[in-house]
């Protein structure tokens, strides 16, 4: 199915104990990629505005943290199945203000779905336990809700990325505030509505609009306790920085430049789709997708399987396009310059045409370049579009060196069919997920989502099982009740 662009400008306000309420330090408008259209504006909040939101939000919490978690969780039960009533509706929104085909808004609205639905189990997970450490001394754990806790989100997943820390938050009492990218706002719109009508209590949910002031005063607010931030690597820093200086915890995931490693023995039904999709997939803007591939001996038969399918797709169909024009041109001037550089063109986006009616938008085809050189800007700068540089390596040491030499960490695929190739690749690769024949390895519920080095600062992922500690505090309780007879050097 296209995706269907709003035919008039939506208004997209702050979202403030429960209601719109119109910024008042000015406005942004939102174009749509696909055509260059407006198709919204944002209000910007005042500092005021944002102290009010988070005053009521941390009143709201105090109930909320009290209420029973079964309790709390019917309410994101009801907040699920809206989501999947509405799927189409936001498919759509998100995609025209992202670039994204619907299917791939449905798509990452289903993986926000899925993440909602680990929210659900959390009472069989790590909330708690006792245990008898001395005669009649018991020792016990509990996690607590923070209290008002905010998400910076970034604009190439207007609803999975803020869905990955919505229900877990809501779920363990916190209140949760959200600053959307400004270029992908709208989304937000329809994801707060829906929590209200879900019978999410006034003031747990806060959406804040803007850019850096906005983003700022959020940090800044004492009742903020904790600060979850998903951009690139030089906002993570800075919001991190921020945050930490305050002594709030921050977990800030930032940019990627990924890496696959091929070898001629992969197995070749998997291979020229698998790493096709892993560039071509939400245009290339995605921290997951592929960028480099290390291309080791003599791989031209399954390099070919990549040109065949990333040259069958069609744009506006089966590739979305590019955020904003200022991107898209950069990304043919990178292009120009790796060529330049000495690289070959074996797939040239930039001959790609725009769909009918949409010439004004942000178009480019998938490009793949060979020959380029490690350590140039196409191998090692994030440029976030549909463009995979091939660098070709004598053997998989030289493939992992040129693989741990880059700053970022997020993911690393290796295509091969030899486990222990696989095996060496999982230990050696300097990145916090590993894939083997498959080219975007986002682990899915429980397992957490995160990478290392440049891509994250701060400890612990934002996600599945291993987020609890993030988003909450763990108290601990020492108790006795009774006097013990026999000696007890915990008197
Ligand atoms: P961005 O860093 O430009 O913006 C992210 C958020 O930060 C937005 O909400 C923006 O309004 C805010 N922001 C911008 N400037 C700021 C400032 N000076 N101070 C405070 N906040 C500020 O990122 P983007 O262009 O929206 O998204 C693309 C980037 O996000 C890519 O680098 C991509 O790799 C990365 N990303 C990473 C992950 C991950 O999980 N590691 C996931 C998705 C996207």
């Amino acid at each position: 199915m296209q995706t269907r662009i709003p035919r008039e400008k939506l208004i997209c306000d702050n979202f403030i104990n429960g209601s719109w309420v119109k910024g008042s330090a000015g406005h942004t408008d939102v174009v749509s990629p696909y055509n260059g259209q407006l198709i919204g504006t944002i209000t910007h909040p005042s500092a005021q505005q944002v102290d009010d939101a988070i005053k009521a939000a941390a009143a709201a919490q105090k109930d909320w943290g009290k209420t029973p978690l079964k309790e709390r969780a019917k309410v994101l039960f009801n907040f699920r199945n809206l989501l999947l009533e509405n799927l189409d509706e936001i498919a759509h929104l998100k995609s025209s203000e992202s670039g994204k085909t619907f299917e791939e808004g449905k798509a990452g609205l289903m993986k926000g779905v899925e993440v909602l639905e680990f929210a659900l189990s959390l009472q069989n997970l790590d909330l708690g336990g006792k245990v008898e450490v001395s005669r009649g001394v018991f020792c016990e754990y509990r996690r607590e809700a923070l209290g008002v806790i905010a998400n910076i989100t970034p604009f190439n997943f207007p609803a999975m990325v803020p869905m990955w820390t919505i229900p877990i938050n809501l779920a363990l009492g916190n209140a949760y505030v959200w600053k959307p990218s400004e270029k992908t706002p709208l989304t937000s719109m329809k994801i707060a509505d829906l929590l209200k009508k879900a019978g999410l209590p006034d003031g747990l949910m806060t959406v804040l609009q803007g850019g850096a002031p906005t983003v700022d005063a959020i940090i800044d607010h004492p009742s903020v306790k904790a600060i979850g931030f998903v951009g690139s690597t030089k906002i993570a820093k800075i919001v991190y920085q921020r945050a930490t200086n305050l002594g709030k915890r921050a977990l800030c995931l930032g940019g990627a430049k990924n890496h696959i490693i091929l070898v001629p023995d992969a197995n070749p039904d998997l291979t020229g789709i698998g790493i096709s999709d892993s560039f071509t997939g939400c245009a290339g803007q995605r921290c997951m997708a592929a960028s480099v591939l290390l291309a080791v001996g003599n791989v031209d038969h399954h390099i070919e399987k990549i040109i065949q399918r990333a040259a069958s797709l069609k744009l506006g169909e089966t590739m979305g396009a590019i955020i904003t024009k200022a991107q898209k041109d950069f990304l043919v001037t990178a292009i120009g310059r790796a060529e330049a550089g000495g690289a070959k063109v074996l797939l040239d986006g930039r001959k790609a045409k725009a769909p009918a009616g949409m010439e004004e938008g942000n178009w480019l085809g998938p490009t793949i370049l060979d020959m380029v050189k490690a350590g140039s800007e196409a191998a090692t700068y994030e440029l976030f579009g549909p463009i995979i540089s091939i660098v070709r390596c004598n053997d998989v040491s030289e493939a992992l060196k040129i693989e741990n030499s880059v700053e970022y960490g997020n993911a690393c695929s290796v295509f091969t069919s030899s486990g222990g190739l696989a095996e060496r690749v999982a230990k050696e690769a300097a990145a916090g997920m590993i894939g083997v024949h498959v080219g975007v390895p986002v682990p899915r519920e429980p397992f957490s989502f995160g990478g290392i080095n440049a891509s994250k600062f701060g400890s612990g992922d934002i996600t599945g099982h291993h987020c609890l500690d993030f988003w909450t505090d763990m108290k601990k309780i020492t108790s006795k009740w009774e006097k013990q007879n026999d000696s007890n050097w915990m008197s």
